[in-house]
């Protein structure tokens, strides 16, 4: 558990500044509540703040992620000392108990806020803009994906002028161990690289991050796996958490496998599949 550890560190400095322990968390708490919650900015700070080593907020989303804290502080499923605009690990759970009462289960229970769950949440408390979601799931190559991602695919696709060919897709949970829970969700693919050159798969990996993947060339060094490339899209709505703790880490420059080192694949400025399509 990362929070208590910073909350115990964050008192210490207020006691040894003089500042009483409660107070930052008071202050916090009674913030004013904006209007407005953006949802783009909300659940990717949602992706993001779990997997930081300290209590850096994400930026552009420290307003909305307030108010929907103090939404589930009203609701009693956020103690106050976490409404502080910090989406971190107990803020999903708290999100995934508020989902969890309106009888979602599953991923529409994955802690990450949805369209439907944020809008209701914030009923006589804040509108919602920016709204996205996963869409519906389709066929592709044999495999489901959701609506987002196969929009996404195709965007990639046309920046590199040939088609990609999936080896794995979405909502396949227990499909493949190897994939540890990270395709039990939406928005994740593994695509085919057969016959690729090396350069020719990290020019793959570079469009499908420009389209709003966090995706990398995987090789059998790795894992028990054949080369591939992984590609988790970030914002889905539908992602498990596995497939969530991933493109936190992708945001912080890591690799996205379990031993959290640095990150292997082409850089590019990262963006959602939304500022892609805005131009940003
Ligand atoms: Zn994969």
């Amino acid at each position: 558990m990362r929070r208590p550890l910073l909350a115990a560190g964050l008192a210490a400095l207020c006691v040894a500044v003089g500042v009483p322990a409660h107070a930052w968390a008071s202050t916090s708490g009674t913030a004013a509540t904006p209007a407005v919650v953006n949802m783009e900015a909300t659940v990717l700070a949602a992706q993001i703040d779990p997997r930081r080593a300290d209590h850096t907020l994400t930026p552009g989303a420290k307003d909305s992620v307030l108010a929907v804290e103090q939404a589930l502080e009203a609701l009693n499923l956020l103690d106050p000392q976490w409404v502080d605009g910090y989406f971190g690990t107990t803020t999903v759970a708290a999100y995934a108990a508020y989902q969890s009462s309106l009888g979602y289960s599953g991923l529409a229970a994955n802690g990450l806020p949805g369209a439907t769950s944020l809008t209701k949440l914030g009923q006589s408390r804040f509108t919602v803009t920016n709204k996205i979601g996963p869409g519906a799931q389709v066929q592709r190559d044999g495999y489901v994906v959701d609506a987002r991602a196969q929009a996404m695919l195709t965007a990639a696709e046309r920046l590199l002028g040939y088609a990609l060919t999936l080896e794995q897709g979405s909502y396949n949970p227990g499909g493949d161990p190897t994939s540890a829970g990270t395709h039990d969700g939406g928005g994740v693919v593994d695509i085919s690289v057969t016959g690729m050159t090396a350069a020719k798969r990290t020019a793959v990996a570079r469009a499908l991050r420009k389209v709003g993947f966090a995706a990398w060339v995987r090789d059998p060094s790795q894992g028990d796996w054949p080369w591939h490339i992984h590609a988790a899209a970030i914002n889905d709505t539908d992602l498990s958490s596995q497939a969530q703790h991933q493109i936190g880490d992708y945001y912080l420059g890591l690799n996205g496998l379990a031993n959290r080192g640095p990150d292997d694949g082409p850089q590019v400025p990262i963006h959602t599949w939304e500022q892609y399509q805005r131009g940003q």
